[in-house]
């Protein structure tokens, strides 16, 4: 049996996705952006498509929702972009982040940092949540950017956006959320929410890859990110991806539409999966349910490196992940597991299963049966593992 667990690293393309983009490859294919049928056959598909990327995020129609390359082009545009705008000319001369954002604007931000930008890292307590009074905190009058995901691609946990966005509001400072991991499985309006500039990704939510997003709210200030036409408003200039934006109109309606699916069934199939999990024997989740995405179990097996489990796992069919997937070829240590303080034992032995609406039950029972003979066997042939009846103390929380 094939069983994909690694939804958070991309997902699977709607077929009927896939169906949208055909006829923009061999059939209509003119470049939008010439004076003839060709191009002219393309503008009614790109404008319906617009409107779906709007509405999918409660975008009003002011705004701009700038189409990207992926959710790593958006994240490096909005900090280099505030690094030229406010800290080059001496406006401002500091940015807050937090210390488990995607790599995409972690190094983004030590990039800006050696170049002169004092960068505030936020660090996470114990359940792997960010607290929104550390935005507090830490804002000063010389404050540019805070940049604070929606939700994390390795824990799941949602962090609390609506209040910073409050607090960015109250001190007049730009408020920049990753939302990729957010879409399709929470509720994400930028109108609800004080959010000036947020990222999303339309292969994490069953779009294609190779297609992203940068929404800027109304009058915020941005640099273009490639200079040489009048795409996108001149922000960011380049024939535009037709099939790309087309399929991820599509992608992102059905998300929408799907999501209600993902917080009801997926979170009831993920928690009665989670509570299996949880009944073997040292085995930790940090972050609590309620404050997850639906579809995400960081869990630690005591004893069991990371990268063996996954090994057992993918023999059996099964692709799950130890971190975040552009990390998963280290031998490294979970780095949300080390924010949080774990111990190296745990921060080696987590392992990420992420559902999607594509997910079966039969799929999970398979796949519990695989962990539990893998855990067995790993745990035997492990030299930092001691049977203890009474378990180990995780010196965590475990999460519920
Ligand atoms: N931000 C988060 C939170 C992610 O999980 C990812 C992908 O893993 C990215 C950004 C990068 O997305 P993309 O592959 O579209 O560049």
């Amino acid at each position: 049996m094939k069983v994909y667990l690694d939804n958070n690293a991309t997902t699977i393309v709607d077929p009927s996705v896939k169906e949208v983009m055909d006829p923009f490859f061999v059939e209509k294919y003119g470049n939008p952006n010439s004076l003839h049928a060709y191009a002219g056959e393309t503008h009614p598909h790109i404008k319906t498509a617009m409107e779906k990327i709007y509405a999918g995020i409660q975008a009003s129609r002011e705004d701009s929702v700038v189409i990207t390359s992926c959710a790593t082009e958006s994240n490096n545009w909005v900090l280099k972009s505030i690094y030229f705008e406010y800290i080059l000319t001496g406006r401002k001369n500091h940015i807050i982040i937090s210390e488990v954002e995607h790599p995409s604007i972690i190094a983004t931000a030590k990039f800006i940092e050696s170049m002169g930008c004092k960068v505030t890292y936020l660090p996470i307590n114990a359940e792997g949540l960010i607290e929104a009074q550390s935005v507090r905190d830490n804002i000063t009058s010389k404050t540019a950017l805070v940049s604070v995901m929606w939700a994390n691609n390795e824990t799941g946990a949602v962090f609390p956006v609506e209040e910073i966005g409050e607090i960015c509001a109250e001190y007049n400072v730009l408020f920049h959320t990753d939302a990729v991991q957010a879409i399709g499985k929470l509720p994400v309006s930028v109108q609800q929410f004080n959010v000036d500039y947020l990222t999303f990704s339309a292969h994490k939510f069953h779009g294609p890859k190779g297609v992203g997003a940068l929404y800027i709210k109304k009058g915020r200030e941005i640099m273009p990110l490639f200079h040489g036409g009048s795409q996108m408003g001149g922000l960011r200039s380049g024939t535009l991806n037709v099939p790309g934006i087309v399929g991820m109109g599509k992608a992102i309606e059905q998300a929408v539409d799907a999501l209600d699916f993902e917080m009801s069934e997926i979170r009831e199939m993920r928690d009665d999966f989670e509570d299996e999990l949880l009944k073997i024997k040292d085995t930790f989740v940090v972050t609590p349910r309620n404050r997850r995405t639906p579809n995400t179990i960081l869990i630690s097996f005591r004893g069991i490196e990371g990268e063996s489990m996954l090994w057992d796992l993918n023999r059996s069919g099964i692709g799950a992940s130890t971190g975040s997937a552009c990390a998963s070829e280290d031998l490294e240590a979970n780095s949300v597991m080390e924010a949080i303080g774990a111990d190296e034992d745990l921060a080696h032995t987590a392992i990420r299963f992420s559902l999607s609406r594509y997910t079966t039950q039969e799929e999970l029972d398979y796949t519990l049966d695989v962990v539990k003979k893998a855990v067995e066997r790993l745990r035997e042939i492990s030299s930092s593992y001691a049977y203890s009846p009474e378990g180990h103390n995780s010196g965590l929380t475990a999460g519920h």
